[in-house]
């Protein structure tokens, strides 16, 4: 399987990585985070928001499990920790074939329902301020854009 890598040395270099990917989504995209409490998923989910000019604070949504903002595109933010159940549906559908970006962490809670075609995101706390991101295209499309950014 295809995988691509970098290495940030801090928050802003995560940020500036998610806002650049940002460039190249679509309606209908789909991004699943993973990495442990710290690891910087909401930290990318900024970024990414500021890339879509999202001009609204990205606050982690463990409490409500989905936020949405107006961008460019909108963006569907979703943290999937407090879901009880993998199978539970909240309705994830609606916004993984809406008309905006979504993104989840912790996406493998509710791999079940992540639509088959979307781009896993990995992100590995490996000091106090680097982190590994490995980017896991599901299906061509995705593929493409990350050779795209990697070439
Ligand atoms: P998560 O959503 O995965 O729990 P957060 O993004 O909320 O993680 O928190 C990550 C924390 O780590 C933030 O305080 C952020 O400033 C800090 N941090 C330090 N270095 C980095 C980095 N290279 N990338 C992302 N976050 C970083
Ligand atoms: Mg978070």
């Amino acid at each position: 399987m295809k995988q691509f890598e970098l290495d940030t040395m801090n928050s802003n270099e995560t940020d500036q990585f998610a806002a650049m990917l940002a460039g190249f989504l679509k309606p209908g995209d789909v991004i699943a985070l993973e990495g442990d409490l710290g690891a910087g998923k909401t930290t990318f989910t900024k970024g990414l928001a500021r890339g879509l000019e999202i001009k609204k604070t990205v606050n982690s949504p463990t409490f409500t499990i989905i936020k949405e903002y107006n961008g460019r595109l909108p963006l569907y933010h979703m943290d999937v920790y407090r879901v009880a159940d993998s199978y539970e549906d909240l309705g994830f559908d609606e916004y993984f074939e809406g008309d905006g970006v979504t993104v989840v962490e912790w996406a493998h809670l509710i791999e079940e329902q992540l639509p088959s075609e979307h781009l896993a995101i990995f992100l590995y706390h490996e000091d106090e301020e680097k982190r590994k991101i490995v980017l896991m295209p599901k299906g061509k499309r995705y593929e493409q854009i990350c050779k795209e950014i990697f070439s």
